[in-house]
């Protein structure tokens, strides 16, 4: 059986810029055009401490903390942040890692876990190599495949780890909202929400009734 690492970095434009300058570690920053019809296209935890959300106009942001430090995207600073990232999971652990997306990578561990003693300490490894290296925090899921593993990212953040095995996916994924499935936009969701489908386990079992004969 296959054992792959879904590893999602937490906030990732803001924790860039949080890099690159130490004197705006630990304030509330999103990250954005600098346009008058601007959104919110990162923020980070300190900003979500204020209800601050991607995808929010950037003057509601302001109102909500009028101490937000506001940056512009600079894409080529995360290009180069996602390409370290990449050379050195190829480099420290192994060259079968997919990018998934700018701050997403799914690994392939099955061969290299049992170095570490078991999936877990091999996730802290690579969570602690990424950590301490470029001072970057991620999120790893652990699970069977790649579906599995990236929904258990999605689980403890930021840096955590969580492990989708078959005893906990009932209690852990089934109560998860609709919407945070892969490929289900705000369209899809809402017309999931008004048949009466709101969590991953509503899905679940009303897939169970169709007939598909
Ligand atoms: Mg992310």
């Amino acid at each position: 059986m296959k054992l792959i690492f879904y590893i999602d970095m937490n906030a990732f434009f803001a924790s860039c810029h949080q890099v690159i300058d130490p004197r705006i570690v630990s304030k509330p920053i999103v990250v954005s055009s600098q346009s008058r019809r601007a959104i919110v296209a990162s923020n980070n935890y300190e900003a979500r401490k204020y209800n601050i959300k991607t995808a929010m106009p950037l003057y509601q942001a302001k109102v909500l903390c009028p101490t937000l430090i506001c940056i512009n995207v600079n894409r080529e600073l995360y290009i180069e942040y996602s390409h370290k990232i990449f050379n050195l999971l190829v480099n420290n652990f192994t060259n079968k890692v997919e990018i998934t997306s700018i701050d997403e990578y799914c690994l392939d561990a099955t061969n290299i876990y049992l170095q570490y003693n078991n999936a877990f300490e091999c996730a802290k490894a690579i969570q602690n190599n990424i950590l301490n290296s470029l001072n970057l925090p991620c999120s790893i899921g652990i699970s069977y495949n790649k579906f599995l593993a990236k929904m258990a990212s999605k689980v403890n953040k930021p840096l955590g780890i969580f492990i989708f095995k078959p005893h906990n996916i009932k209690t852990k994924l089934w109560p998860l909202d609709i919407k945070e499935l892969p490929g289900i936009g705000k369209k899809t969701t809402e017309k999931l929400k008004n048949i009466n489908i709101n969590t991953i386990g509503d899905f679940e079992t009303s897939t169970n009734n169709w007939d598909l004969q």
